[in-house]
């Protein structure tokens, strides 16, 4: 791994008995990070993909460090994105591991086809409700329809609530829900030790795509995906951390900083899409081509849930309204207020923002 993270940390990690083992993906993110707790019972975060490739590269993973897929004895589950649960239930049945989840995920676990099928109806209606061509909602739901065979169902054994706290023999674990890039994102606080287990809720590298995404409680309504994450961000921040297992990535040593950062370009992404609403009403697809041209099919969706995301603050604070025009939703601004006058758009107050 990379040089910028110190030694100490990497000595901290692995005297608390965590192994990372790094799964390859077919995705554009690249490997995914699972973590291995060599504890009582021995425990896998997180899996990989449902391919071949990775459940090959996971046992001669574990091999390495001693270990077999029929030795685990616990799976945890960090949310609900293929990537980290497609091999929990191969994992599962192989070795009679527990599964681990948090209870509001659980049934999308064990209804995981059905239940991706219908987050993938919503997703083309908010798409095309947004000003998306049919061909591109067409073209995308059959590449999702085949990245799905990545995803598996599994049996949820045990269900967990937000708060609780698990207890292996080495250590203890809160679990504390995080929705935001997905609704379900959970993430494991070792409060001895200081360590955190984030998975997708908090990157190095790259900020987590707040995806909009079905309430996992069946309720209709579309949450605000991006200010839900801002929230959970929020409550992360306060943790004192002093390192941030991500689910893709190096370690963070610096979670408050690399938050203020977050906080600063999830603000100025807002003023820039203000400015463009301003100069003309546009739709949500609009605003995604004006800010980064034409994408790639895949990325359809993900840069129109960050335009959505981001408008939803500048909706919230009331600068800018939807209006429907036929079946198409467009976003105007509600006064002439300069972009730079907008004040923090941050839910809850921004520590970064310092303004002249
Ligand atoms: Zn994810």
């Amino acid at each position: 791994m990379s040089e910028e993270v110190p030694a100490d940390v990497w000595r901290r990690i692995t005297d608390a008995g965590i192994r990372v083992l790094r799964v390859p993906t077919p995705f554009q993110v690249g490997r995914v990070n699972t973590y291995l707790l060599e504890d009582e019972p021995l425990t896998l975060i997180d899996s990989g993909p449902n391919s071949g490739k990775a459940l090959d590269e996971l046992e001669r993973q574990l091999d390495s460090l001693g270990h077999r897929i029929e030795d685990l004895e616990l799976v945890i589950i960090t949310h609900q994105h293929i990537d980290h649960l497609g091999l929990v239930d191969i994992i599962a049945k192989r070795s009679g591991a527990e599964v681990a989840a948090l209870d509001l995920l659980a049934p999308f676990v064990e209804n995981f086809g059905a239940d991706a099928d219908r987050d993938d109806e919503e997703a083309a209606a908010l798409m095309l409700h947004h000003g998306i061509s049919e061909e591109v909602v067409t073209a995308l739901r059959q590449v999702t329809g085949s990245f799905r065979a990545w995803g598996s169902k599994a049996k949820v054994t045990t269900p967990l609530t937000d708060g609780e706290t698990l207890e292996l023999r080495d250590r203890r674990l809160e679990v504390q829900h995080r929705p935001g890039h997905s609704p379900s994102d959970t993430v494991f606080w070792d409060a001895e030790r200081r360590i955190l287990i984030a998975a997708d809720h908090l990157i190095k590298h790259i900020s987590s795509n707040p995806l909009i995404s079905r309430p996992l409680d069946g309720s209709g309504d579309r949450t605000q995906a991006l200010v839900t994450y801002l929230r959970s961000l929020k409550r992360t921040r306060e943790l004192p951390a002093e390192i941030v297992l991500s689910g893709h990535g190096e370690p963070i040593t610096d979670h408050a900083a690399l938050i203020d950062e977050r906080f600063a370009l999830h603000q100025r992404r807002a003023e820039k899409l203000y400015r463009l609403i301003a100069e003309r009403p546009r739709t949500g697809h609009e605003l995604a081509q004006a800010l980064w041209g034409d994408v790639a099919v895949t990325q359809a969706f993900l840069t129109l849930s960050e335009v959505i995301g981001h408008v939803d603050l500048l909706v919230n604070a009331g600068y800018v309204r939807e209006t429907e025009d036929g079946d198409v939703v467009r976003y105007e601004t509600t006064s002439d207020q300069p972009a730079d006058e907008l004040g923090d758009l941050i839910p809850g107050g921004n520590p970064a923002v310092r303004r002249g």
